[in-house]
């Protein structure tokens, strides 16, 4: 009879550390997708990193501050954006450093945002340059991870050679800045994310 009893415990348990606040576990996550006919990787750095490159006026980042679990949630998100194309994605550092693709992208996810106001920030086409520069997409403006996965699917649409778009609806549109911040309220109004492939050279 006593062993019957612990069981409601156990569920109990484990059903309240699925309700863990997510912003008390920043685990790192280790998750890859890698299409056999890859012809680019990006890697989702949530861990923070030293930059090393003359293209961008910083050195040292912190983490991204969102738990594992959000983590994977962009993860699967940003993977949705880009299913048509042969694009890997990894979060592991050493799957992407030895990866023999010669189109890679590090996407810096970050809360120490840099540029003030950006929701992220990219040199357009810069994938195809040597020594990739990062991108990057800030943490500090949201924490919604739909909303994230949408600013790296935006910011490596960047990087892969995409200008801005002037369909709302295209998840390259930005509009014009009034107010100084890309905000929540904004990308609620996005109803269905689009791609437009102008310049695209690879996928
Ligand atoms: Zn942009």
């Amino acid at each position: 009879m006593k062993k019957l009893s612990i069981l409601p415990l156990v569920i109990l348990l484990s059903c309240s550390k699925e309700k863990t606040n997510p912003t008390d576990d920043y685990g790192y996550l280790d998750k890859t997708f890698l299409p056999p006919n890859s012809k680019a990787i990006v890697l989702l750095d949530f861990n923070g990193q030293k930059i090393n490159s003359p293209l961008w006026p910083v050195d040292s980042l912190g983490i991204a501050g969102i738990s594992k679990q959000g983590q994977d949630l962009i993860f699967t998100g940003v993977l949705s954006y880009f299913s048509p194309f042969a694009i890997g994605f990894t979060t592991n550092e050493q799957t992407f450093q030895e990866s023999a693709l010669k189109l890679k992208m590090r996407a810096i996810v970050t809360k120490d945002n840099w540029t003030g106001d950006k929701s992220g920030i990219a040199h357009t086409g810069s994938i195809e340059w040597a020594e990739a520069p990062p991108c990057f997409i800030f943490t500090n403006v949201t924490q919604n991870v739909e909303v994230l996965a949408r600013i790296i699917a935006h910011e490596i649409g960047h990087t892969l050679g995409l200008k801005h778009q002037s369909s709302p609806d295209a998840i390259m549109f930005q509009p014009a800045r009034s107010a100084g911040n890309h905000t929540n309220s904004f990308f609620s109004v996005i109803v269905s994310i689009v791609f437009e492939f102008v310049g695209y050279k690879y996928f």
